[in-house]
């Protein structure tokens, strides 16, 4: 499921970086598996390798991210 909503939100690095408010879901009827992710989540893992700190709504864990997206 992608939620996408009206505006953008800025990469707190200082750049000029904009992401859409785009968030996707990801729901694994099989497993229970389930992850969510914003447009600037994708931007700050592939920009600064940052996956929001631990306790934020938009937090990924690695490893998690890993077993969901990567294995089955
Ligand atoms: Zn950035």
């Amino acid at each position: 499921m992608v939620d996408d909503n009206r505006g953008i939100v800025p990469c707190p690095w200082p750049h000029r970086v904009r992401c859409l408010k785009r968030v996707t879901t990801l729901s694994n009827s099989e497993t229970g598996a389930y992850l969510r992710w914003s447009e600037l989540n994708i931007h700050l893992i592939k920009a600064h390798g940052f996956f929001e700190g631990k306790g934020s709504p938009f937090r990924i864990e690695p490893a998690e991210l890993i077993r969901t997206i990567f294995t089955g």
